[in-house]
Parts: C-alpha cells; sequence; structure tokens
C-alpha cells in the first residue's frame, strides 16, 4: 500500500482567493484589514515564516506590519506593545510570533491581544471560549487540520482521532475542534505510556509534536489517515514532519510537510484577519 498525499496547496489557493475577494469588498467600503505581527526573536526560521506571512497578506490585499521588538525584549514592553495595537482601530488581527524571548510565556504575554483580534488564537480567553463552544478564532494550526480533514473528505463523526501533543497552540485546541466533530478524540503527549498501543487504534492520527520519525508504522493502524503538524528543520535548510516516510507504506492517507498543514495555515490567518476586519 502507498498512502494518498493530502496536499494542502488547493484548499489554501481556494481560501486565499476568497479572502482576497472579501478584503477587496472590504477596502472599497473604507476597511482595508490590517495584520500587524509582533517578533521577538533573532530566529532564522521564525523570520522566514514571518516574511512569508506578510507576502501572502499583500498578494490577497491586506496590509501586513511586522514589529520587531528585538530577542531581548522585555516582557512589559511586548505586553505593552500588544496592549497598544489591541486599542489602534486601524489594526484588524495580531499575532505574536514564537519563540520569545527565555523567560516570557505566550500565553501570559497574549493576553494581552483583545480576543476580537486574536487571528491566531493566542489568548487564554480564545482557548477557554472554543473549548466551551463559544465563538473564538481557533489558533489557525489546529483549525487547518480539521480543514484538511474536511477537504478531503474524512469523516470525523465517530471515528477515533489520536492527537499527539498537547500544545494550547496546536494539540489541545485541535482536539477541541475534533470533539465539535463529533470525533472521539485521545489526546497522548510524552509521558503517555505506550504510545504507539494508542495511535495504533487511531483511524486518524494527527501527529504536533516536533521530533523528526517520531511516528513509524508501528504507531499507524493500516489505512489510516495521517496529519503531519510537525515541521522540524533539517541541516540542509530543508523541513521534515514528525511522521518517517515508511508510514508511507501503512497509512491510507498522509499530508506531506511541506506543503500540507503549512499552506493552509496562512490562508486561515489572512481570512481570520478579514473577518476580523468585517466585525470591526
Ligand atoms: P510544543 O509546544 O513543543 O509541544 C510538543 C508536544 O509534543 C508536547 O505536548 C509534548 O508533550 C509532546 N511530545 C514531546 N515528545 C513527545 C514524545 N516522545 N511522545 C509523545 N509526545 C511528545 O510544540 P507545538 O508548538 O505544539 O508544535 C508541534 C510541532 O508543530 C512543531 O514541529 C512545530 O514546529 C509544528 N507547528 C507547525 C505549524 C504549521 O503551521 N505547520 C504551526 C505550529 C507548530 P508534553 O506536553 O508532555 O511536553
Amino acid at each position: 500500500m502507498t498512502a494518498t498525499l493530502l496536499h494542502g496547496k488547493e484548499l489554501a489557493g481556494a481560501l486565499r482567493q476568497a479572502t482576497a475577494a472579501h478584503a477587496a469588498d472590504l477596502t472599497a467600503r473604507g476597511t482595508h484589514p490590517h495584520l500587524t505581527v509582533v517578533t521577538a526573536t533573532s530566529d532564522g526560521s521564525s523570520a522566514w515564516y514571518v516574511r512569508s506571512i506578510a507576502r501572502a497578506a499583500e498578494k490577497a490585499g491586506l496590509r501586513c506590519t511586522i514589529t520587531d521588538l528585538g530577542d531581548d525584549a522585555p516582557a512589559e514592553d511586548i505586553r505593552a506593545r500588544l496592549t497598544e495595537l489591541s486599542a489602534d482601530p486601524d489594526v484588524h488581527g495580531i499575532i505574536l510570533q514564537t519563540p520569545l524571548p527565555k523567560g516570557t510565556h505566550l500565553e501570559d504575554l497574549a493576553s494581552a491581544i483583545a480576543p476580537a483580534k486574536d487571528v491566531d488564537g493566542a489568548n487564554p480567553l480564545s482557548l477557554g471560549r472554543l473549548a466551551s463552544g463559544l465563538p473564538a478564532f481557533a489558533p489557525a494550526t489546529a483549525e487547518a487540520v480539521v480543514a484538511l480533514l474536511d477537504h478531503h473528505g474524512v469523516a470525523l463523526h465517530g471515528r477515533h482521532v489520536a492527537v499527539v501533543g498537547r500544545s494550547t497552540v496546536v494539540g489541545k485546541p485541535a482536539a477541541h475542534l475534533l470533539l465539535d466533530r463529533h470525533a472521539t478524540v485521545t489526546v497522548c503527549h510524552s509521558r503517555t505510556a505506550d504510545l504507539a498501543a494508542i495511535t495504533s487504534t487511531a483511524d486518524v492520527l494527527v501527529a504536533a509534536v516536533g521530533r523528526p520519525g517520531l511516528i513509524t508504522p508501528a504507531h499507524v493502524r493500516p489505512g489510516a489517515t495521517v496529519i503531519d503538524v510537525g515541521t522540524n528543520p533539517t541541516d540542509d535548510g530543508g523541513l521534515v514532519g514528525d511522521v518517517d516516510p515508511s508510514v508511507m507504506s501503512t497509512a491510507g492517507a498522509l499530508t506531506p510537510v511541506p506543503g500540507g498543514v503549512g499552506p493552509v495555515t496562512t490562508a486561515l490567518l489572512l481570512r481570520h484577519t478579514t473577518l476580523a476586519a468585517d466585525a470591526s
């Protein structure tokens, strides 16, 4: 068996096209959607990612401003900038990019982002609302997991989904979104006693860990759908996921890295910004 590749390009393209049309309409009515990305890191791959968001935003007709506070920015400066942007009527979406300076915490700082502008669902209020079934922006990566499964016609109702990873950015919000879709969800993490015993019973496996090759054929039920969220830089400047390539012979379907979850995540960030602008 060779797994079908579940590419993200087509879905990302459709989302970007719809967002561009929405942004053009809003701009014609006097509201030009404006996304701001606040960074406080000298990490090269993060800078590359932020530039790619800015390029995608501009292509879709959104404004994008990057504010770099430097990798030694104190927590109070980051918090103050987020508070200022939250109060600025000209700003519709705010992303606080990770990694953050040592000793600071995303959830703590992101609580300064107004929920209405929290387009990457980083404010703990957004996760709380999501978990309570109330309207909120979900973290774009978690939403991208479900959007990709829907796009490729993978049923969720009543199926067992194993999510490996319990971060507030991916694992936990993905679990809530999947529960909302009536999947039976098991969340695994670094202390899970026998990971393969659990994941190999899942119809759908979502790997969101950050460890190349962690998921092997022993972790995958034959024919299962595997969503690889991991993005791990390689020495030669490439990117690999958490799923070992040998899983191609066990899984029924698998997302590629790059080219799976990543492009959909970026497209959803832009969609969220346009929705936030529309609601402003
Ligand atoms: P994170 O905050 O470091 O969380 C990693 C999770 O994996 C934790 O819950 C951890 O468990 C768990 N874990 C670590 N080792 C494990 C093991 N051996 N077995 C089972 N679980 C294990 O990472 P994150 O921010 O969620 O990101 C996860 C991956 O997704 C990274 O590769 C990141 O680059 C990627 N990502 C991709 C996108 C995208 O758009 N494609 C966006 C965001 C993130 P504990 O909680 O017990 O420590």
